[in-house]
């Protein structure tokens, strides 16, 4: 089995540390640099990340004594010591754009989860479980970057991963048209705990900045088709949604209202979610979920403490679903933010981009 050299920036974030807490024991990739910003850079990481491990776990072992290295000034080093990184940084949209395309153009395949270069056509944008195709794309960004190895593949917003694996399965079958949305999102999501945000504690905020932008457009990507070298959108389905920030340490909820040009009968609904898999769980990828999507009959659930580990971190969970009185159909979805959402959705799609060989 190859073994990959794996560089992740912004190593000492909240996104970051997920991937260091996940790939400490990954079958196929090694943490080869940890990068973040020069206040971190030249310390090592436990130095880095001082009072900030914010994982269940403890830090491993393996990367206490990794010096970390300044992103931006170094990239030419990451990109030696490394086949591909992970990107996470928490900087300007256009300086991550310029940070990205210049790993890219070192011939380093960046898989990012940052939002600054999804709004490119020729950068795919996946859900493992759904849009592999748009990998397709990939050869297309190379001759625009000039580049024979790099490019980048970006993983979608962490808030639609509660909704658009639920809806994917439905889509065609039935021909899904309005959908609204509103979202329940835990404090991990800007990065902060509790300790650091204190304002969060008994409270809730009803504006996520840029989120509902981001919400309602990016599904309509993953559900784009790939026309002449790049991703068309898919605008024949209209999504509204409202993103509220509550006081939970992880897990995003979404209340979910659809309608459709069929009505779709509830019990097929039940049984397409429980029957839905995708080329992750077909190729037995390392971090892919057994069940994809997980649907709860209990009336009370899903609930953020209860099942946002399920599978890992890396299933979602579905419940609540009944017919509504202004649309066709209504539920709840619910996946785990920096896991599904982040790091876990990443080192998902890099296990495809290897699998299928474009890493
Ligand atoms: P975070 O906890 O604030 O961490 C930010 C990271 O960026 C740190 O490692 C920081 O390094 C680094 N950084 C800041 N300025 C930098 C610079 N000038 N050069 C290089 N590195 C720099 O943020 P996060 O929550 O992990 O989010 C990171 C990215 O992932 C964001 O784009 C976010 O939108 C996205 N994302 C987050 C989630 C989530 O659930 N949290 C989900 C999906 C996507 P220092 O420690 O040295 O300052």
């Amino acid at each position: 089995m190859t073994r990959y050299k794996v560089g992740i920036v912004g190593a000492t974030g909240m996104v970051g540390q997920r991937f260091v807490s996940m790939l400490a024991s990954h079958p196929w990739f090694e943490i080869s640099v940890l990068a973040a910003s020069s206040r971190s850079a030249g310390k090592t990481y436990e130095e880095a990340i001082a009072e900030r491990w914010s994982m269940p776990t403890p830090m491993p072992g393996s990367v206490k004594n990794i010096t970390v290295l300044d992103a931006t000034a170094e990239i030419a080093r990451i990109a030696d010591s490394s086949d591909f990184v992970f990107s996470a940084v928490d900087m300007k949209k256009e300086e991550i754009r310029a940070f990205e395309e210049h790993l890219a153009k070192a011939e380093c395949p960046v898989v990012s989860n940052n939002s600054a270069c999804r709004s490119l056509p020729d950068v795919p944008m996946i859900i493992p479980e759904i849009n592999p195709e748009h990998m397709g794309v990939i050869p297309f960004q190379r001759k625009r970057l000039g580049t024979s190895r790099g490019f980048i593949a970006v993983k979608s917003n962490c808030s639609i991963q509660s909704y658009v694996p639920a809806l994917h399965p439905l889509k065609d079958k039935f021909g899904l048209k309005n959908v609204l949305v509103c979202t329940y999102q835990a404090i991990s999501g800007a990065g902060k705990t509790f300790e650091t945000w204190q304002e969060m504690v008994d409270n809730i905020i009803p504006h996520i900045g840029g989120e509902e932008k981001k919400s309602e457009a990016e599904p309509l990507t993953i559900w784009g088709k790939l026309l002449d070298g790049e991703i068309i959108s898919d605008n024949s389905i209209t999504i509204t949604s409202q993103c509220v920030r509550v006081p939970v340490i992880d897990g995003h909820m979404a209340a979910i209202f659809a309608s459709f040009t069929k009505k779709p009968d509830i019990a097929e609904v039940k049984n397409i979610w429980r029957n839905y898999s995708g080329l992750p769980q077909e190729l037995s990828l390392p971090s892919a979920p057994k069940q994809f999507l997980h649907y709860f009959d209990e009336e009370n659930r899903p609930q953020t403490r209860l099942d946002r580990e399920l599978e890992n971190g890396m299933a979602i969970s579905l419940g609540r679903l009944r017919e509504d009185s202004l649309f066709d159909l209504k539920f709840i979805g619910l996946s785990h933010n920096t896991i599904r959402g982040a790091a876990g959705g990443a080192i998902l799609t890099a296990e495809l981009l290897c699998a299928k060989g474009y890493i």
